[in-house]
């Protein structure tokens, strides 16, 4: 089968998620060697989205998939009823790294999320649950309802109780305010919430530990000491979503650790395993885990601690631990903020650029005075659909969103491929100053 067959037939027999599937537009990939990945014609692609901000350790890396093997070899499949001794490594491994308790195992960062929300009504008494507008907490009803992105309108009403409040995104504050004379009205007005809804009525604030796909807005410092204080003034609990930002993503295993809080819930997923493996969990801290002691966890999924996935997260951590992932996440992430910066002041279209680690953004506008953006929000533009169409053309794979485009590369890229996907990057923004000259 050539590449065109086998994209005919994935057409013809299967539906492209969040696609008009007329306009779906699939590259066929076929392998794929740590930042590259290889399309059926023999083009290398470098992967400066990492499959959806998700394969760490790059692809195909010989120790995760050596561990898959092993574990395939020795046990497929144990319901969740069963003790395993990849599900409990990893149960400990976790605790270590977030200094939080026990884990739930689930398939993916929706899932996670959907017990995460369900764990703590449990444990609160409590049934609601305060989000962010520009949030992504996954696409299944109760994790997409709790999204603040449109993406969230296709089930609306969806779930019941679910708020939400404004985000710390200072380039385009909510409150008109700039970070160095604001009041932090990103938190103050979340306690006007809790107040106005009735704090006993409160389980959780949830929010993803950077915001990653509505545009990677990293907090002031004092947001999240902010925000974790209002949560035990009031007996709620903060779930951290760290789905796309956690596992190195920001050179931390948490994203919030930068900050020195720790959260009572954090879901993950993506680069716990990297991908190579479904795997999702709730972390839960210990006066949750002792909750459930003496009650039911009214929850399960035969899924559920899937011994492969287990054994493949252990060897994905091995390989963050060996090869000092994190290191290279933080030295090159230093880079890499370097060359944004002078992005945004080489470049008339930037209008904003923001990062942490290998977890960067670059946000584009018509105009740097009005901070007119490139495209509407939930929309797209000419302009954007050329950046994207010639990033492409040089086989640099970057996720563009709105007015915004992602550098997200494999944690284990190495400069030279780093600079030489960002190179593409000042061709295609020389092109777009171009167009709105
Ligand atoms: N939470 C965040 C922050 C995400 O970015 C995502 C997916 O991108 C999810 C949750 C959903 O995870 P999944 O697609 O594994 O269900």
């Amino acid at each position: 089968m050539d590449s065109k067959e086998v994209i005919q037939q994935n057409r013809d027999y299967t539906l492209f998620s969040w696609s008009v599937q007329s306009q779906a537009n699939p590259i066929h990939i076929a392998g794929g060697k740590g930042a590259y990945f290889f399309d059926g014609d023999g083009n290398h692609w470098l992967d400066f989205s990492s499959q959806l901000i998700n394969i760490n350790v790059g692809h195909q890396h010989p120790k995760v998939l050596e561990a898959i093997k092993k574990q395939v070899d020795e046990l497929c499949f144990a319901a969740p009823a069963f003790a395993s001794k990849p599900r409990g490594e990893l149960g400990k491994r976790l605790a270590e790294v977030t200094g939080l308790a026990k884990s739930f195992f689930t398939l993916g960062g929706s899932e996670a999320n959907e017990n995460a929300i369900k764990i703590a009504r449990l444990y609160t008494g409590r049934d609601k649950i305060i989000t962010r507008y520009r949030s992504y907490h996954g696409a299944t009803m109760g994790s997409m309802t709790a999204s603040g992105d449109p993406r969230r309108w296709a089930v609306e009403p969806g779930i019941p109780g679910v708020v939400r409040a404004f985000d710390p995104y200072c380039y385009r504050c909510p409150f008109g305010k700039q970070p160095d004379w604001c009041h932090r009205e990103c938190v103050s007005h979340i306690e006007e919430i809790i107040q106005m809804e009735g704090p006993h009525t409160i389980a959780a604030i949830l929010v993803e530990g950077i915001t990653g796909s509505n545009g990677l807005l990293v907090p002031p410092d004092d947001y999240y000491p902010k925000l974790r204080a209002l949560c035990d003034k009031y007996g709620i609990l903060l779930i951290d979503d760290e789905v796309m930002s956690g596992f190195g993503r920001t050179g931390t295993y948490l994203a919030t650790q930068h900050y020195g809080i720790q959260p009572d819930i954090v879901t993950c997923a993506k680069g716990l395993t990297s991908g190579y493996m479904p795997l999702g969990a709730v972390i839960v801290s210990e006066k949750i885990a002792q909750h459930f002691e003496n009650t039911m966890l009214w929850g399960g999924l035969t899924y559920s601690s899937h011994p492969v996935s287990c054994a493949a997260a252990i060897a994905n951590l091995d390989v963050y631990e060996e090869e000092r992932i994190f290191d290279n996440v933080n030295s090159l992430g230093h880079h890499l903020g370097q060359r944004l910066e002078a992005m945004k002041a080489k470049f008339d279209c930037v209008g904003d650029v923001r990062y942490i680690g290998l977890f960067s953004v670059i946000e584009l506008v018509r105009n740097k005075e009005t901070r007119e953006p490139l495209a509407p929000f939930n929309g797209s533009s000419p302009e954007m659909q050329k950046l994207a169409a010639y990033l492409k053309s040089k086989y640099i794979y970057a996720f563009v969103r709105f007015n915004m485009v992602w550098v997200c590369p494999p944690l284990v890229i190495s400069q030279e491929d780093l600079d030489k996907g960002l190179d593409v990057y000042e061709e295609a923004l020389a092109l777009v100053d171009d167009l709105i000259k």
